[in-house]
C-alpha cells in the first residue's frame, strides 16, 4: 500500500466521524476500524517472527475482521460449526483454518472436515476416538493444560489434559492411525505476564521430543494459543516486551517445528469503540444517573463475562464536572456500566464512547428486554476502498 492510499484512511474514532457514523447508522453502534486490526496484526507479527497467527473468531466473529486478517496473510482459528459456516460463506480456503475446540459433536467434526479443515484439537481419549475413521483426512493437536490461577480467565481448568497424560493420548491416536501433529495450549486470556506461556512452551518442547523418540507421530507443530494482553483502564506491558521471553523459549525448539498462535483479543480488542446514546437522566441521591441505549446486557457484557473495564467518556466537553453514573437501558438493577464518575452534565442524545471494545463485547451481548444489540459498522475495510466507510453485513 502506498503512502497516499494510507493517507486516505479516515480515523473513525475521531469525534466528528463518530457523530457522522451515528447519524448514518444509528445508536448503539460498535465502530470497528480495520486499519487498527491491521496495526494489531502487524505488531504481533513483529513480536513473534515466524509464528503463524490464527485469528480466533470467538471475541469478534465479524466478516470484516476475517477479511482483514486474511489480506494481511494471516490464518484463522475456528471453534464451532457457526464459525465454519461464516468463513465458508466468505470464500475462505480451508488450508487457512484450524479447528481448536477440544470437545465436539460428531456433526461439528463432519461439518469442518467437509469444509476441508485438517487440523483439530483433542484433550481426552473419547475425543480421539471420534476421529477413528478419519485418520487420512485429519491430524491432531493434543491440548495440554497448564493451570494459571492468576489469569483473569484460566482456560486450563475447563480444557486440556495433564502433561503426564500426553504421551498416552498420543499413543492411543497412533494406534487408531490418526496422525498426532503436535501440541497446543491456552494459558488464559489477558495474561498478566508471559511466564505461563514460557513454562508451557518449555514443557511442550520436552513432551514433543519424548513423543517423537517414541515414534508417536510427527509432533512437529506447537500451538501456543492466545492470551496476549491489551490496555483497558489499566495499561499492560507492550507486546514486544511481553513476547521477548516467548521468543527466547521458542528459539530452543528444533528448527523443523512449526509454531502457531491463536490471538483473539489482541487483534480485535483495541480496534473497536462502542458508542451509546443517553436515553434519559435522573438525579438520585446527589448523582446524575444517565441511562444509555447500551449496557451490561449488550456491548458492555464483557464487564461481566470477561471481567473487563472499558474506559468510558462522553463526547461532550465539560465545564463543570458532576458526580455521575452510567447505566444500561434494561429494567434490571445490575445493569450499571460505571459509577463514581465525574462527568459534564449530559443531555438526552449525548454520545458516550467506550474504548477497547472489540473483543468479547458485542460477541457476548444479548437482546434482553428487547434492546437490540449494537450495529457493527466496519470502516477502512478493503484496501482498494481506502477512505470510504464500509458497513459489512455479517
Ligand atoms: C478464546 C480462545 C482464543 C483467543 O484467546 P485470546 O485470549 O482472546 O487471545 C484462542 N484459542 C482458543 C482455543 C480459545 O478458546
Amino acid at each position: 500500500m502506498t503512502r497516499s492510499q494510507r493517507a486516505r484512511y479516515i480515523d473513525p474514532f475521531q469525534p466528528a466521524e463518530v457523530r457522522r457514523l451515528v447519524r448514518q447508522f444509528g445508536s448503539p453502534l460498535l465502530i470497528l476500524d480495520c486499519e487498527r486490526v491491521r496495526v494489531q496484526y502487524r505488531k504481533l507479527r513483529a513480536a513473534l517472527p515466524g509464528v503463524d497467527l490464527h485469528y480466533a473468531l470467538k471475541p469478534m466473529p465479524h466478516a470484516a475482521v476475517v477479511r482483514t486478517v486474511l489480506a494481511e496473510g494471516g490464518f484463522l482459528d475456528l471453534a464451532t460449526t457457526g464459525e465454519v459456516h461464516l468463513v465458508r460463506r466468505l470464500g475462505v480456503t480451508p488450508d487457512r483454518c484450524i479447528h481448536t475446540h477440544p470437545i465436539k459433536r460428531p456433526q461439528d467434526i463432519r461439518n469442518a472436515v467437509d469444509f476441508g479443515v485438517r487440523t483439530f484439537v483433542v484433550d481426552n481419549p473419547d475425543e480421539v476416538r471420534k476421529f477413528e475413521r478419519l485418520g487420512d483426512r485429519v491430524e491432531l493437536l493434543l491440548r495440554v493444560s497448564f493451570r494459571s490461577p492468576g489469569a483473569m480467565c484460566d482456560l486450563s481448568r475447563k480444557f486440556g489434559c495433564d502433561p503426564e497424560d500426553v504421551l498416552a493420548l498420543a499413543r492411543l491416536a497412533a494406534e487408531l492411525g490418526i496422525p498426532v501433529r503436535g501440541l497446543s495450549f491456552h494459558v488464559g486470556s489477558q495474561a498478566a505476564d508471559s511466564a505461563k506461556h514460557v513454562e508451557a512452551i518449555l514443557a511442550c518442547a520436552k513432551l514433543m521430543s519424548a513423543g517423537r523418540k517414541a515414534k508417536l507421530g510427527p509432533l512437529d507443530t506447537l500451538d501456543i494459543g492466545g492470551g496476549f494482553p491489551i490496555d483497558y483502564a489499566q495499561p499492560v506491558q507492550d507486546i514486544g516486551r511481553f513476547c521477548e521471553p516467548l521468543r527466547e523459549a521458542l528459539a530452543k525448539l528444533p528448527k523443523k517445528v512449526r509454531v502457531l498462535a491463536e490471538p483473539g483479543r489482541y487483534i480485535v480488542g483495541p480496534a473497536a469503540i462502542g458508542v451509546a446514546s443517553v436515553m434519559g437522566r435522573a438525579r438520585r441521591e446527589g448523582h446524575w444517573w444517565y441511562y444509555l441505549d447500551d449496557g451490561l446486557y449488550g456491548s458492555y457484557s464483557g464487564q461481566l463475562y470477561d471481567h473487563a473495564r472499558y474506559p468510558v467518556e462522553p463526547l461532550r466537553d465539560g465545564e463543570e464536572r458532576l458526580p455521575s453514573v452510567l447505566a444500561g437501558p434494561t429494567c434490571d438493577s445490575i445493569d450499571v456500566i460505571a459509577e463514581n464518575l465525574l462527568l459534564p452534565k449530559l443531555e438526552a442524545g449525548d454520545l458516550i464512547v467506550g474504548r477497547a471494545m472489540g473483543a468479547y463485547t458485542w460477541a457476548s451481548a444479548s437482546e434482553f428486554n428487547f434492546f437490540p444489540k449494537a450495529t457493527v459498522v466496519a470502516v477502512n475495510g478493503t484496501p482498494g476502498d481506502a477512505g470510504t466507510v464500509m458497513p459489512f453485513p455479517l
